[in-house]
């Protein structure tokens, strides 16, 4: 479904990322693990169109998209709920949902999508008129995830959606994350707790200074003593 081809991205002078290459099949959850500043977020950035490689080639369905507008991405089936949840704090949840759709025409269909966005996030239906700015930090990462799903996306894209949240809302992220994969929608997922990432991924890749170091399933890297040392607390 994607694949990305040995990528250069630079941020002026510096060099983030460094012939990386990944790809992702229809229907996987996919994780990225590195520790900060490895270059998560600049590949995320990178497929979202948000950056632009200079070298390298990203294909989507077979087609390049590498250079291409955010928003023909947005278009052509790809969301990306970036780190920090950033929802429009002074308009409503509903509000802010109806944005993710702006790129839509067909208005049943939104209507069904909204339906569906409400059954996933029960709570986003009980605030729907609520200023999204007062939700508390798990309610902002369930509406910029719901606002992502309204595009009906075929690949979501999350970066650090569990980022402080208590415990027991990160259990329920990821089982949210699991619902939406098993509707039929693939994931490419960030985290920084690579344990649970690695629970619910089918595959994963280490990225270390802007190049991808290990790659395999799940299974194999939590197995991987390379791993286990350096991102899954030696356990
Ligand atoms: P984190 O987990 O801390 O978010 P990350 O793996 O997502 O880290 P990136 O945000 O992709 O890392 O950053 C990769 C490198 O690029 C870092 O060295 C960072 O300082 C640098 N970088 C990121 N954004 C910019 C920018 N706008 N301008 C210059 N350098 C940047």
């Amino acid at each position: 479904m994607l694949e990305v081809k040995n990528i250069d991205v630079y941020y002026g002078n510096i060099q983030a990322l460094k012939s990386v290459s990944i790809e992702i099949k229809q229907g996987e959850i996919v994780t990225l693990i590195g520790a900060n500043g490895a270059g998560k977020s600049t590949l995320l950035k990178s497929i979202s169109g948000l950056l632009k490689p200079k070298k390298g080639d990203i294909l989507y369905e077979n087609q390049s998209i590498s250079g291409k507008a955010a928003q023909t991405i947005v278009k052509q089936g790809i969301s990306h709920v970036p780190e920090g949840r950033r929802v429009f704090a002074n308009m409503s949840v509903e509000e802010n949902l109806e944005l993710g759709a702006f790129i839509r025409t067909d208005k049943a269909g939104i209507r069904d999508d909204f339906e569906k966005v409400f059954q996933l996030f029960p709570r986003l239906k009980e605030r729907a008129k609520q200023q999204s700015g007062t939700l508390s930090g798990g309610e902002q990462q369930m509406l910029a995830m719901g606002r992502a799903l309204m595009a009906r996306p075929r690949l979501l894209i999350l970066d650090e959606p569990s980022m402080g949240l208590a415990p027991l809302l990160v259990k329920t992220i990821f089982k949210i994350i699991q619902e939406i994969n098993q509707s039929g929608t693939t994931i490419l997922l960030v985290e920084q707790n690579a344990n649970m990432a690695l629970s619910i991924a089918d595959r994963a890749y280490v990225i270390e200074t802007g190049q991808i170091v290990l790659s395999g399933s799940s299974d194999e890297l939590t197995a991987s003593d390379q791993l286990k040392n350096a991102y899954l607390g030696g356990h």
